[in-house]
């Protein structure tokens, strides 16, 4: 194994041992939370790394670096997920690769992703970015819709054509009454769904938890983690 290969599998060997704990404590099944490892800010040869130590979801913010890397790992049996906040303008590069994109929070950008969608023929799940931290119906400071708002959105993703919608993902919020207390963020983020699922059963996913919190996460009852720094290393820079 290169130096790198025998790094990136201890990190990940790691990061499968606080899943499974954190499954064996809540009394869940290992195969009911999925790891989506965050490869942003890191070169394609580490996705491809990851790859064949067996992870089988990627994800990215940023279109500028995810689109050519996930245009070099093509060949992978990978699935990628947009998680980052996404301007209109660059949802035709974004729906040429992205399986998801876990950050829908507006209007606009429904109506470009459905017509993006349908103009290349692809389906693209749709998870809306939940921000807790957001005013009764205002916005997040890093993006996100508010909850309630989420009824209205839910259904103009459910009726648009090329867009699935698949559930619910947040960030546990810096700012706000959910400031600090991850649980309690990822708890409402499960009523939310729960609320969500009556209109639409199979949106079902649920992301949530990140590096420091996915304990928490995986606790609360999230289908999907989202791990960066915990399996590649701290990031060269903000991202
Ligand atoms: C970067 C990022 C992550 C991963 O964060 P780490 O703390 O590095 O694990 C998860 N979700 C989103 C939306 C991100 O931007």
């Amino acid at each position: 194994m290169t130096d790198r290969k025998t790094e990136l599998a201890g990190n990940l060997a790691k990061v499968e041992e606080r899943i499974a704990a954190a499954c064996a404590a809540a009394g869940r099944k290992r195969e009911e939370v999925t790891l989506i490892v965050v490869t942003k800010t890191y070169p394609a040869s580490d996705v491809r790394i990851l790859s064949g130590l067996g992870v089988r979801h990627a994800a990215e913010n940023r279109d500028q670096d995810a689109a050519p890397k996930a245009a070099e790992c093509s060949d992978l049996p990978l699935v990628w997920h947009f998680v980052g906040q996404l301007q209109t303008n660059k949802v035709r590069s974004v729906v040429g690769y992205a399986d998801l994109v876990q950050s829908v929070d507006r209007a606009r950008l429904v109506d470009a992703l459905s017509r993006e969608a349908v103009r290349a023929g692809r389906e693209v799940g749709c998870l809306l970015q939940v921000a807790l931290d957001a005013g009764a119906s205002g916005r997040g400071e890093r993006g996100g819709v508010a909850p309630g708002g989420i009824e209205e959105l839910a259904a103009l993703v459910a009726g648009s054509p090329g867009l699935r919608l698949d559930g619910l993902m947040t960030v546990a919020p810096l700012t706000g009454e959910y400031a600090g207390r991850q649980r309690a963020a990822f708890d409402r983020l499960m009523d939310l769904s729960t609320d969500l699922r009556r209109a639409h059963p199979a949106a079902n996913m649920v992301s949530a938890g990140m590096s420091a919190d996915l304990e928490e996460a995986v606790a609360a009852g999230a289908t999907h983690v989202r791990v960066g720094t915990a399996v590649l290393g701290v990031r060269p820079r903000l991202g």
